[in-house]
């Protein structure tokens, strides 16, 4: 009910001073967050490769309004490429980029996104690595997806994400993972109806082992991306009952999310990818994770009584 709340309310200016001016918002962002810069983003990458994690880099930043900011996004990420490339961080996909369709240009029209999505790409397959288009909001779903059918032609390995909180992630994963899709699975982290989502944990949880079982059953390339214990087993459970072999799917997880549990599943041999977001535009990235972690909204909340 509270991340509801929490989330529903984010849009308010308010509550957006109220969170950006809090004394403890620095030191929760900087947990979650690699930094400001791409020079920021490469450093904790090469601090993730040498422990033998994987990484996704999100530059921070949705719902652009413009298509200058749109294209700002896009060259972002190609500057980063390149960089991750020039370092050796990209060799054999150990790191790849996660884009917010929204954040270049979805809602400016899907060919002002497909074009700069397309840009990316490129420079991900010059760099010899892959990109991975996030899911938003229920409006962004169908038009990134369409907009992922339409690039894969030219990018088989363009992939994208899959959230149980809705009633149609189960049709998704089959439509998906028949294709030999890239698909990563999670839970969600938008406030969505009723009427599109499952909102009790307990149906999400299940709708996630459903799709769990379609995605380790297809053809594709599973991206498992969750920190819940018991949905992690379970994948694990799955992977031996189909005979999947430890690189034909991977574990995700959060920057600065169970970082013990990271290290502990990539020293079994298994693919344990770190999505790390970087840039200065954090505030909906924090309040997502304040939202689905009730001791951080507490520790938070505290702070607020305790300015001044
Ligand atoms: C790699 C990756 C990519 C993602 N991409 C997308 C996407 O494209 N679209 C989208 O909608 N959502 C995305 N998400 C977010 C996801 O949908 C969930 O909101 C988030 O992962 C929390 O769900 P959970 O599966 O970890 O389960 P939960 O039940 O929320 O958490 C399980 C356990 O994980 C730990 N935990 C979870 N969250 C936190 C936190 N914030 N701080 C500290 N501990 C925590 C706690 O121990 C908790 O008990 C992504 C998540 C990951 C890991």
């Amino acid at each position: 009910m509270l991340r509801r709340i929490l989330l529903a309310a984010s849009a308010s200016p308010r509550l957006r001073q109220l969170i950006t001016g809090a004394p403890a918002t620095r030191a929760i962002v900087d947990s979650y967050v690699a930094g400001e810069t791409a020079p920021d983003a490469v450093r904790v990458t090469r601090a993730l490769r040498a422990a033998g994690l994987l990484v996704s880099l999100d530059y921070l930043g949705e719902d652009t309004k413009d298509q200058a900011q749109a294209t700002a996004v896009t060259d972002q990420y190609v500057q980063l490429l390149g960089e991750l490339g020039a370092g050796g961080l990209t060799r054999a996909g150990a790191a790849e980029v996660s884009v917010k369709p929204t954040a270049v240009g979805l809602f400016l029209g899907t060919g002002t996104a497909a074009g700069n999505i397309v840009r990316i790409c490129a420079a991900a397959a010059e760099a010899g690595t892959t990109v991975t288009l996030d899911a938003e909001e229920y409006a962004a779903i169908e038009p990134t997806l369409q907009i992922a059918a339409k690039l894969r032609a030219e990018h088989p390995d363009l992939g994208c994400v899959v959230q149980a909180c809705l009633r149609r992630a189960e049709a998704d994963c089959r439509a998906l993972a028949g294709h030999g899709v890239r698909v990563r699975l999670c839970k969600g982290a938008y406030s969505e109806p009723e009427a599109v989502a499952f909102t009790a944990r307990r149906d999400v949880d299940r709708s996630y082992a459903r799709c769990l079982r379609v995605l380790m059953n297809g053809s594709g390339y599973p991206m498992l991306a969750t920190h819940d214990p018991r949905l992690i087993q379970i994948s694990g459970s799955l992977a031996h009952l189909t005979g999947r072999a430890p690189d034909s799917f991977e574990y995700q997880m959060l920057y600065g999310i169970r970082p013990a549990e990271q290290r502990r599943l990539a020293n079994t041999g298994a693919r344990m990818r770190v999505y790390v977001p970087y840039g200065g535009d954090w505030y909906a990235y924090l309040v997502r994770r304040l939202a689905e972690r009730p001791a951080n909204l507490a520790f938070f909340l505290r702070s607020l009584g305790s300015r001044g």
